[in-house]
C-alpha cells in the first residue's frame, strides 16, 4: 500500500528536538524523505540517524531560521539533495523569558520575533518560491501555538510572535492556495518537550499548574502534534488551507 507521504520531500525546521523531531518521525513512518534543519548540529545528526533507522531517506542541514541567507541556502540544499520540495514544517522556535509587559526586555522581544516570526516569514518566502517554480503545488505547516489564539500573562513577545504566525499563514494561504500551495498552522497546547522543561525551571512553576490549564487533564505528547502535522502535509487534508488548527487538549475551549 502506498503511504500517504510516499516519495514526498519534506523540510522540517527545529527538527532536532521536541515537536519537530516527533513530526519528522511521523512523516518518516508515512514514507517521506526528510531534510532536518536546526541550529543544534549534534541533536540534528542524531535525529537523522534515528530517522534512517525508521527506513527514511534523511539529511541534516544546519541553518538559523532568523538569518535570510541561511534560509535561502537551506532551500537550495534541500532541492540539491532531493530534486524538489513538496512540503515544509516551519517549526523552529524559542520561548521568550517570562516577564509581564512592563518588565520584559527589548532584547528578548527582538530575539523572539526574529526567530519565531521572521524565521517563519523567511521560510515561507523561499519555500513558496521554490514550489511555484516546480509548478506542482505543495503543503506548508507553520507552528503557531495556543498563544497564537489567546493571550498569556507574562508571555507578551511569545504571544505576539505566534499571533503573527497565524496572520502570515492566513495571508500566504489567500495568496497561493489557488496555485496549489496550501498553507496551514498548527496550534499546540502545552506539550512535554525540552522547551516546557526549561520554562518550568525558569518560572519555578509546578508541572501540575500547567496540567490544570489543560481540560483533558494532562500535557500533550510531541507525537500528538507530529501526527496532526503529517496529516496537514499530506493530500488527506487537500481542502484544508489557511487554518490555525488547535491540537490542545481543550486549552482554547474555555
Ligand atoms: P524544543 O526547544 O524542544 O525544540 C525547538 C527546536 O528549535 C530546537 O531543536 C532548537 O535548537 C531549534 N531552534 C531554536 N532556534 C532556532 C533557530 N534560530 N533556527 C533553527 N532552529 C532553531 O521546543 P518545542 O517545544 O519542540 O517547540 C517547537 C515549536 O513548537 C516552537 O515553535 C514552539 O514555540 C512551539 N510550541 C511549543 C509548545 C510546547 O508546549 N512545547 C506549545 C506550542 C507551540
Amino acid at each position: 500500500m502506498t503511504k500517504r507521504l510516499s516519495e514526498q520531500a519534506i523540510l522540517i525546521t527545529g527538527g532536532a528536538s521536541g515537536i519537530g523531531r516527533a513530526a519528522a518521525e511521523s512523516c518518516a513512518r508515512d514514507g517521506a524523505k526528510l531534510a532536518i534543519s536546526d541550529v543544534n548540529v549534534e541533536a540534528g545528526e542524531e535525529t537523522v540517524s534515528a530517522l534512517r533507522e525508521l527506513g527514511a531517506d534523511a539529511v541534516f542541514i544546519r541553518a538559523d531560521v532568523s538569518i535570510s541567507s541561511e534560509v535561502e541556502s537551506l532551500i537550495g540544499k534541500v532541492v540539491e539533495k532531493f530534486g524538489c520540495l513538496d512540503g515544509a514544517f516551519n517549526n523552529a522556535g524559542i520561548e521568550s523569558s517570562w516577564a509581564h509587559t512592563v518588565k520584559a526586555s527589548e532584547e528578548d522581544f527582538d530575539r523572539t520575533i526574529a526567530v519565531n516570526l521572521k524565521g517563519v516569514w523567511l521560510c515561507l518566502k523561499h519555500e513558496i518560491k521554490q514550489m511555484l517554480e516546480q509548478g506542482r503545488g505543495g503543503s506548508i505547516v507553520n507552528t503557531a501555538s495556543v498563544a497564537g489564539l489567546v493571550g498569556a500573562r507574562g508571555g507578551g513577545s511569545y504571544v505576539a510572535s505566534k499571533h503573527g504566525v497565524v496572520g502570515l499563514t492566513k495571508t500566504a494561504s489567500l495568496e497561493f492556495s489557488s496555485k496549489g500551495v496550501r498553507v496551514n498552522s498548527v496550534c499546540p497546547g502545552i506539550i512535554e518537550t525540552p522547551m516546557v522543561t526549561r520554562m518550568l525551571s525558569e518560572t519555578g512553576l509546578s508541572k501540575q499548574v500547567m496540567i490544570d490549564q489543560e481540560p483533558i487533564g494532562r500535557l500533550g505528547e510531541p507525537k500528538e502534534i507530529g501526527d496532526a502535522v503529517a496529516w496537514l502535509l499530506s493530500n488527506e487534508s487537500s481542502f484544508v488551507t489557511g487554518i490555525a488548527m488547535p491540537v490542545d487538549g481543550g486549552y482554547t475551549a474555555v
